[in-house]
């Protein structure tokens, strides 16, 4: 196959080389939200073009591409289906949403493994046997990406809350023996000699079936809310996956576009390993949770505040903190907390958001979130940068934020959290906490932040509690 490929193809070689260029511009500007839309809007340019030349300009043994009718009818199909769910998604579902596309990725780079591995070369087979470049790159296109793609499913099915966490002490024995079996079954075929083509395929089935399972053993042991660490750790097998596409067909913009998006997920599940101050093997394999000093270390009370009270304090501040979390999403009042940052800003008051890495649910979630709700950018500051300002700053109003203001992480070296950067809202002078009742957040521990005294709790919906500050603030 490699070799019937036709090399020279310097107008597509070009195009490719432009497309890729793309990627890695759209993917520099991802990192910041004021350019993220430009970033995103000018990968998928790069890949549009990849596209499109691919298909007017490819030619296998002197031939255009055929079927072109059946393959803008796949792409047509494809495209209405992700833009019709995409739009339609909520922001709470993105997590699982990248994940089922993920998935997807995934099994288009084993699918083209499946097609390819009964169709090599029976000359380079008869002169090398197995172990060559080509059998090599097919067999780990085939394991990544089927691997990606059942694991993404199952990471699917649990952000969706349609599959829990099955407490399987085993489940560790029988990863390894699948993990086991892979190798081995990988190893056999790659030392066939003499091997027809006709007794290859069940090979791969053998090999499709063996991934398929680990992919499921390996993620159903971890924990729900390790999820979005987990999709990115699988998104960068999918990278791995399409660059070994990429060897393949000798496919540069496949090759590069497959190598960023590994090394970009790489890079991410790392930074989020980082932010939470965990190690990547013990979200893969330590359960997540509970744990750290329980009530009776507790030394003042629930303090509440009204309504009125809390619109006074704000409005006559000079220096106001917002410390957004899952709870803002949940409750969707985005919008509500900007109105409120507006008001106070007109009344003279200088209004920042503290944002934290992993504050919600996926990373940059507090940052997507204020955007569509039109928050300045300059209003953003991570929390690090927050946190030298700290003393000076009259109220901090943390609106459905939990872990990422929890003193335990400097002072309580018993807690699940210990050692992980949060925001140190409890050196303000006020604190403001908006949060329905007294639930524990994504790492289940408890808070002592809520019962200290310069802490005042609001209770109830994020949402409804906002929509009477406002009114509250509005008659001031
Ligand atoms: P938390 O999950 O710690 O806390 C959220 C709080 O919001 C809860 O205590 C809940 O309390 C409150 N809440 C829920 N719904 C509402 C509502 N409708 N109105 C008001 N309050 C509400 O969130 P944080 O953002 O502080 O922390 C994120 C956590 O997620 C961290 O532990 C982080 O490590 C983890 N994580 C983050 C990832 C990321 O990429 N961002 C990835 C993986 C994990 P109550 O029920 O009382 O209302």
């Amino acid at each position: 196959m490699l070799q019937n490929i036709p090399t020279g193809l310097s107008v597509l070689e070009l195009i490719y080389l432009i497309a890729s260029v793309l990627f890695i511009l759209g993917l520099k500007k991802l990192s910041h939200p004021e350019t993220a839309r430009r970033g995103n809007i000018l990968s998928a340019a790069g890949m549009i073009m990849a596209i499109i030349c691919t298909i007017l300009f490819h030619k296998k043994d002197g031939q255009p591409i055929g079927h072109i009718g059946l393959i803008l009818l796949a792409i047509s199909i494809g495209t209405f289906i992700g833009w019709t769910i995409a739009v339609k998604v909520k922001m709470t579902a993105m997590p699982q949403l990248v994940s089922f596309f993920n998935g997807m990725g995934g099994a288009a780079a084993a699918l083209i493994s499946l097609m390819e591995f009964p169709r090599m070369n029976p000359d380079l087979i008869a002169r090398t046997g197995m172990m060559n470049g080509h059998a090599i790159a097919i067999l780990l296109g085939l394991i990544i990406g089927s691997v990606s793609f059942a694991g993404s499913m199952i990471a699917f099915g649990k952000l969706a809350e349609k599959i829990g966490d099955p407490k399987l002490k085993f489940m560790r024995v029988v990863n390894l023996t699948f993990m086991a079996g892979i190798l081995a079954f990988t190893v056999f075929i790659l030392t066939q000699k003499n091997i027809h083509l006709e007794n290859i395929s069940w090979m791969a089935y053998v090999l499709l079936g063996l991934s398929l399972i680990y992919g499921v053993t390996f993620v159903i042991p971890i924990g729900g809310a390790d999820m979005p660490v987990v999709i990115s750790l699988l998104n960068s097998f999918t990278g791995v996956a399409a660059a070994m596409g990429g060897f393949l067909y000798d496919n540069q913009v496949m090759l590069t576009g497959g190598i960023l998006v590994g090394s970009a997920g790489t890079i991410l599940t790392i930074l989020m390993c980082k932010a939470m101050n965990r190690s990547l093997l013990n979200v893969l394999v330590g359960a997540f949770g509970g744990g750290g000093a329980g009530l009776d270390k507790v030394a003042g009370n629930i303090k509440e505040i009204s309504v009125s009270d809390a619109a006074v304090l704000l409005s006559y501040s000079q220096k106001v903190v917002i410390v957004p979390g899952y709870g803002l999403a949940v409750a969707q009042a985005q919008h509500l907390c900007h109105e409120m940052e507006k008001m106070l800003d007109e009344k003279g008051v200088n209004v920042r958001y503290a944002i934290h890495p992993v504050a919600g649910r996926m990373p940059g979630h507090m940052n997507v979130l204020l955007a569509e709700a039109d928050v300045p950018y300059d209003r953003l500051s991570e929390s690090d940068e927050i946190n030298e300002d700290m003393p000076n700053v009259d109220v901090v109003v943390v609106i459905g934020a939990n872990d990422v203001v929890n003193p335990a992480a400097v002072d309580d070296p018993s807690s699940p959290i210990y050692g992980m950067p949060v925001v140190r809202v409890w050196e303000a002078k006020n604190v403001i906490v908006m949060k329905r009742g007294m639930g524990k957040g994504y790492a289940a521990i408890e808070n002592f932040l809520f019962y200290n005294d310069n802490t005042r709790m609001l209770f109830g919906n994020a949402k409804e509690s906002l929509q009477k500050l406002i009114s509250e603030i509005k008659s001031l």
